[in-house]
């Protein structure tokens, strides 16, 4: 592969290619000069030859045609995409900036959420504990409940049982400090 303006060898990674004659060059060679220059303009670069014979014919029609534009005009053009990109690229670290800030607080905010879900489900945890005892305790309730009715029903049927054994005698004087039981 050989430079179309000096001939000599060029490799492709450092070449220019025009994208109306697709001949490549170094970008030296042409009004480019860097090879950054020519990234940016890649999509829409004419070779110098390209560009004269692009000029000859928008001269000759006078039309205005914005995809041919003159050397002036590409100068111009190329110094207004370098503030452009350099603003694109301020933004686009702005940008990084914000998602590194906007990253943390994420994992900030989920590390907060694990750490809720493992407290709810330890509280979680401890209320079905609870529930369990709870129920215990209600049945051990019942079951005193049961047992106090009994008892209450023990104590009626002894106290009625002794009533009837009490024999009432009437007509027995009473004497003092008597010995009744
Ligand atoms: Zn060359
Ligand atoms: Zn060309």
């Amino acid at each position: 592969m050989s430079c179309g303006k000096c001939n000599t060898v060029i490799s492709p990674a450092k070449s220019a290619v025009c994208i109306t004659c697709d001949t490549s060059y170094h970008p030296v060679c042409t009004k480019l000069k860097t090879l950054t220059n020519y990234k940016i303009n890649k999509d829409f670069w004419n070779c110098d030859l390209c560009l004269s014979k692009l000029k000859n014919i928008s001269t000759r029609n006078k039309k205005t045609d914005i995809s041919y534009v003159d050397e002036s005009d590409l100068n111009y053009d190329l110094d207004s995409v370098k503030t452009d990109f350099r603003n694109v690229l301020q933004k686009i670290e702005a940008l990084s900036k914000k998602i590194v800030t906007i990253e943390t607080s994420i994992k900030f905010c989920s590390d907060s959420i694990d750490d809720f879900s493992s407290k709810l489900e330890s509280a979680v945890k401890k209320i079905s504990v609870m529930e369990n005892k709870i129920e215990f305790y209600e049945q051990k309730c019942n079951k005193l409940e049961k047992e106090v009715n009994f008892l209450k029903g023990n104590i009626c049927n002894a106290e009625q049982a002794s009533m009837i054994n009490n024999i009432e005698i009437s007509g027995v004087p009473k004497t003092a400090n008597e010995n009744v039981s």
